[in-house]
């Protein structure tokens, strides 16, 4: 007889309306694992006992959201390769006695782009330029796209992230001013919605980008979870273009975090219908 379950679990502040508590263990149960998924509410002045008391209590990792994913790193023993260059970490793995730092939103974006279009020599746009898209921008440059825009109404977190592109991965990164309506270069292969433009309550706002310049082979991909059909993810899907949501890339970073945690490759469907079932889809 065993009675001593797997913890994981997440440190956020607000931690309330984050559904992700929801899918990790709709999988746990899928799969008859016996571990537990802790949503807490962690203040920053509370993240250092945080993480020395998942440590003593041997979890065997946590994912981290807002305000925790930079300033968890001083915390931890040592970083994956994308998450150092990212310079946040929103998932952290115990390795015997060390507590390793990931960054799985890019690598869970990538997951669903490898779904419609290889990555490699891909012209990217990326619209934004906080922490969704520079882990975007990392992840899609490591994984060989030949060159990035970054889009970005401020000049410094743009002009810092294609800084970061062109000296830490193969890739070219340039910053785009976004002043107005942004169109669309021609031969474009994939433009990324990383702003928070469209998210619930504000579901029928749009970025500022001229559609009409969007390509037919250009594929649109959304941060964007809910709701699941965003307004661009609605519009670009009216034209006929291929376009991925924001869904897919919050499942597939938490099926990185299961896969470390728990040894399996857990069913992504499960974790998404449980989503799916809570943004009333
Ligand atoms: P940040 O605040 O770090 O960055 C947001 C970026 O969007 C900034 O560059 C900001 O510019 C820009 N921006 C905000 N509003 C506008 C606007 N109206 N027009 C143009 N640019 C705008 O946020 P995150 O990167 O952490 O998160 C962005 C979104 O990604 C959120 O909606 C979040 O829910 C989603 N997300 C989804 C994940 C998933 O798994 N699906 C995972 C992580 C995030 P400025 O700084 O100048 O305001």
């Amino acid at each position: 007889m065993h009675f001593l379950s797997t913890i994981t679990g997440s440190f956020a502040q607000p931690a309330d309306e984050n559904p992700t508590v929801a899918m990790m263990e709709a999988a746990y149960a899928h799969h008859g694992i016996d571990a537990r998924y802790l949503n807490c509410e962690v203040s920053p002045a509370g993240l250092a006992a945080a993480v020395a008391g998942a440590r003593a209590m041997g979890w065997v990792g946590f994912n981290c959201s807002i305000p925790h994913k930079l300033q968890v790193i001083q915390h931890l023993d040592r970083l994956d390769r994308s998450a150092e260059i990212i310079g946040a970490v929103n998932c952290v793995v115990r390795d015997g006695d060390h507590l390793v730092g990931h960054n799985f939103d890019g690598q869970g974006f990538l997951t669903s782009v490898r779904t419609v279009l290889d990555p490699a020599g891909a012209r990217v746009a990326v619209l934004g330029a906080g922490g969704a898209a520079r882990a975007i921008a990392v992840e899609l440059a490591l994984a060989g796209a030949s060159r990035i825009d970054i889009v970005s109404v401020r000049p410094g977190p743009g002009e810092e992230l294609a800084d970061l592109i062109n000296a830490r991965t193969p890739a070219a990164g340039h910053w785009r001013p976004w002043d107005g309506e942004w169109s669309v270069p021609p031969g474009a292969d994939l433009l990324v919605n990383a702003t928070p433009v469209g998210l619930y309550p504000d579901v029928t706002a749009l970025p500022a980008v001229d559609l009409e310049s969007l390509a037919p082979g250009t594929v649109v991909a959304d941060v964007i979870p809910n709701p699941p059909t965003s307004a661009l993810i609605g519009a670009v899907r009216r034209r006929g273009l291929t376009a991925l949501d924001g869904l897919g890339m919050l499942v597939n970073q938490g099926a990185l975090a299961i896969e470390l945690w728990a040894g399996i490759d857990p069913d992504r469907g499960v974790m998404r219908a449980r989503l799916e079932e809570i943004f009333g889809v």
